[in-house]
């Protein structure tokens, strides 16, 4: 059976059951019509200031004629919430999975049985699956260090392929496939020179153009924060449960900032984006990053998918001047 996400949640336990999961976010940004989906849902009556992922998973559910699928109820955010209720009637089964916002143990564990239960599987199975993806998810974290390391990995693939380990494309043998092929290829490239080494923090960009426009600029995006979370990499020794209550993105913000400070030195960068979706409620966390770390930050809003607008191109390109300036500055 097909199980569609709204947001990455214990993947192990979907496939164990033997069913195949369908990151929602993954296909509306891969969509050449995703900025028309956003349109269908006004057309149905969603506001025009409702976010536009939220928008367009609504008409994906439909345009697939998706049946089954998982919302994150906490932990993610309640527009998703909604959206799932104005499904109510049309033959779609819901699970909800709700993380704890205290990172709570036995409540993630209760809700981890939940979806264990719901996707007719078991425990032990779910942690077989979490051994059996275990080199497919190193992998990942390889081509992660070839992109800060050597530069020989293009920002653009560090984030597609660490955005895809939410659901691995459906099929994680297919993916480990294409995941070889590149680690093969980039073999035989050259290292890189970049005028800045930046990270990108927030949920994925809806822009499509964002990585290859910085690319064109000489940037490198040598760090992107959300889509490494979600290959789980950070906790590829963990049990499983462990695995996600270390995983950031669902709860607070100060536990994102300790992964972005530490990231950001580790990978030496120059300059972080804060990606910051347009009626979002993860806005309000600007002021809070912008504050707490150390290096300069700069804040793009994106509303619909869609390429970058000419204002935020050359934003970008002064950023890019402000870094590379004071790079020769301080080293
Ligand atoms: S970008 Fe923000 S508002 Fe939109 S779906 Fe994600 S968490 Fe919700």
């Amino acid at each position: 059976m097909e199980v569609g996400l709204t947001s990455t949640i214990p993947v192990e336990i979907i496939l164990a059951g033997g069913h195949r999961p369908v990151d929602l976010n993954n296909i509306l940004v891969t969509d050449p019509d995703a900025a028309q989906l956003v349109q269908q849902a006004e057309t149905e009556g969603y506001p025009r200031n409702a976010c536009a992922w939220v928008k367009g998973i609504y008409s994906i559910i439909l345009r697939q004629d998706i049946r089954t699928v998982v919302v994150v109820t906490q932990g993610d955010c309640s527009q998703m919430q909604a959206m799932m209720e104005t499904l109510a009637g049309r033959n779609i089964h819901f699970l909800p999975f709700a993380y704890p916002y205290d990172r709570d143990r036995a409540a993630m564990q209760t809700q981890m049985e939940r979806l264990i239960e719901l996707c007719g599987t078991d425990w032990q199975s779910a942690v077989a699956m979490q051994q059996q993806l275990r080199p497919l998810r190193a992998k990942v974290a390889q081509l992660d260090e070839l992109t800060w390391r050597e530069g020989t990995v293009t920002g653009y693939e560090n984030h597609l392929y660490q955005v895809s380990c939410s659901d691995f494309e459906g099929d994680p043998h297919a993916f480990e496939a294409r995941v070889d092929a590149l680690l093969e290829q980039v073999e035989h490239r050259k290292a890189g020179t970049f005028r800045a080494r930046i990270g990108v923090l927030g949920v994925p960009p809806i822009f499509t153009d964002l990585y290859q426009y910085l690319d064109e600029l000489g940037v490198l995006v040598a760090y992107n924060e959300m889509q490494r979370q979600f290959t789980m990499a950070p906790s590829l020794d963990c049990d499983l449960l462990t695995q996600y209550l270390r995983y950031t993105y669902p709860y607070d913000i100060y536990l994102r900032m300790e992964d972005i400070q530490a990231e950001t030195a580790t990978r030496r960068l120059d300059g972080l984006i804060h990606y910051a979706q347009s009626f979002c409620f993860r806005q309000i966390f600007d002021h809070v990053l912008r504050r707490n770390l150390d290096c300069p930050v700069l804040t793009l809003e994106g509303d619909r998918p869609g390429p970058l607008t000419a204002r935020d191109k050359l934003r970008l390109e002064a950023f890019a001047e402000t870094l590379e300036a004071r790079r020769s500055v301080y080293q």
